[in-house]
């Protein structure tokens, strides 16, 4: 079986934007027709040394309920399944509230994890990252997802608990 990587954090944050970075390769873009891979959640990084499944935790489950149980929902699902699990935020937003309540379950979780700050584009790379060392994780990674920069510093935090 494959490792699991799991997307995890806020919505807004750029989870959907670097599964799409990280999925894409050609077989990928061939079945990227409309209709057959546009609401998939799942798909696999061929970017490091070994393949991994990734999976994107937006959108996994009902729409009628409060975004708190969607998203606290959203994280335990993937935590379970997860080899890994990268924790996204966003520096244009920096640390909010809900951040601090998803790294919470991850602790509790006891699941290896590295954290993502995305959008840190046309930012101070170091401010950006300031912000998020208050939450005394040993793992900040700065990311800007679409603009496809921080990706291998990402997959240096993730492949050893691959
Ligand atoms: P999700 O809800 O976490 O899946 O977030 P999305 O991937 O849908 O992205 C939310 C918004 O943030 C979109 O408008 C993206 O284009 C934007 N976004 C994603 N990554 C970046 C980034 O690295 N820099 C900037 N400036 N915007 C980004
Ligand atoms: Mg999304």
């Amino acid at each position: 079986m494959l490792p699991v990587v799991a997307l995890v954090g806020r919505p807004n944050v750029g989870k959907s934007t670097l599964f799409n970075v990280l999925t894409r390769t050609r077989d990928a873009l061939v079945a990227d027709q409309p209709g057959l891979t546009r609401d998939r959640h799942y798909g696999i990084c061929h970017h490091g040394s070994r393949p991994f499944v990734v999976v994107d935790t937006g959108g996994l489950s009902g729409e009628d309920e409060g975004i708190d149980v969607l998203m606290a929902r959203q994280v335990q699902l993937a935590i379970g399944e997860a080899t890994i699990v990268v924790f996204v935020t966003d520096a244009r937003a920096g640390l909010m509230a809900q951040d601090r309540e998803i790294l919470g379950d991850l602790r509790k979780r006891g699941k290896p994890f590295v954290v993502a700050v995305n959008k840190t584009d046309g930012l101070d790379e170091h401010a950006s990252l300031a912000d998020f060392a208050a939450l005394g994780v040993d793992r900040l990674v700065p990311l800007a997802a679409s603009h496809g920069r921080g990706v291998d510093g990402l997959m240096n935090a993730i492949e050893p608990h691959l």
